[in-house]
């Protein structure tokens, strides 16, 4: 079983049908999880630029071609994971078992949680440039953050916004040097060092921010049509806490081999503590997990 359907734990799928083993992935959102926020991705071996959306798809169908069962958009109510046979509660009740489950549930964007970001999320700002961005052709648009996600999808959104700033809070970037130089290039973004958003204002939609200046303090108003947060990301482990082992970040703590701290629970993706997160080693921790899991299995026989 395995709780996830995003880079991970279809390819978790991937491995674990091929090994005939009974399989089924029970996935909380959309199929593809954060690939299929992504416009484009350039950087997946043996595959020239393409959207995250198509990727996500060609996964789902290795998948489900290998014979692993996919069951999207359900929530799960309630783990049971001590026992040698671990269950998981569907809110319409349904129950299913199994003796190894793979957590993959990834993780969602960190907001910055500042006065106005409820009010106008969906009104103003967005954390997704594939979803929202073509929603502000020829507006003014900042992004906030400084890494690979927040340059890339800063580029993205050069496709239709007439003028873009990335507010980051240091003096440089944590972005890869392609992307800093891409971003640095490009006539449509600005840059505003060292500084955050204070506060979103707006009547109804977004109609200005206020940023501070971080090495002086002081604050002054910005007015702009949209704003994209790529802050970090916050694992999706909360339904987790108590069950398996976490760390003070909330990520599951794994071995090499992904095992958590319950045996025949494993663990991949970007829900697992680690440094990078990326398609690649997504899909490396799904099939690391999957071949141990497989392995354990071999060992209860
Ligand atoms: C805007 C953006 C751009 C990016 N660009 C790139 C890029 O260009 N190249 C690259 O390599 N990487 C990129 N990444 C990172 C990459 O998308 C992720 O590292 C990778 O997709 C993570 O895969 P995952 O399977 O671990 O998790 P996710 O993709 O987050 O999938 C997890 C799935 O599990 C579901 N879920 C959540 N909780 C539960 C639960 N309790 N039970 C069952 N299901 C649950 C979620 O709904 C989701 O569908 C980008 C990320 C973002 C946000």
């Amino acid at each position: 079983m395995i709780l996830g359907g995003g880079a991970s734990g279809l390819t978790a799928g991937i491995y674990s049908a091929r090994a005939k083993l009974n399989t089924v992935i029970l996935n909380e959102g959309a199929v593809g999880g954060q690939m299929v926020l992504t416009n484009e991705i350039a950087n997946y071996p043996g595959v020239e630029t393409t959207s995250g959306y198509i990727l996500a798809g060609t996964m789902k169908k290795q998948a489900r071609d290998f014979g692993c069962k996919i069951k999207s958009n359900v929530r799960i109510t309630e783990y049971q994971l001590d026992n040698p046979v671990k269950s998981v509660i569907l809110e319409d009740g349904r129950k299913f078992r199994a003796r190894i489950v793979i957590l993959a549930p990834g993780g969602k964007p960190r907001p910055l949680d500042i006065p106005g970001e409820n009010d106008f999320k969906g009104t103003g700002i967005s954390y997704c440039a594939t979803c929202d961005g073509e929603f502000f052709t020829n507006r003014e648009l900042i992004v906030v953050g400084g890494g690979n996600s927040a340059l890339e999808e800063a580029l993205t959104l050069t496709r239709y916004a007439s003028k873009i700033t990335v507010v980051h809070q240091f003096d440089h970037f944590q972005a890869f040097e392609q992307a800093v130089r891409e971003a640095e290039a490009n006539p449509k973004i600005e840059f505003i060092m060292e500084s955050e958003l204070r506060s979103f204002i707006g009547n109804g939609v977004l109609e200005s921010v206020t940023i501070e200046h971080l090495p002086t303090g002081s604050v002054s108003e910005k007015e702009i049509n949209g704003v994209f947060i790529f802050a970090g990301y916050l694992p999706n482990t909360s339904a987790l806490q108590g069950v398996v082992e976490l760390n003070d970040r909330k990520e599951i703590v794994v071995n090499a081999d992904m095992k958590t701290n319950i045996p025949g629970v494993f663990a991949a993706g970007d829900c697992v503590a680690k440094k990078y997160r990326q398609v690649t080693t997504a899909v490396a921790d799904g099939t690391i997990a999957a071949l141990s899991a497989s392995e354990y299995l071999q060992s209860l026989k």
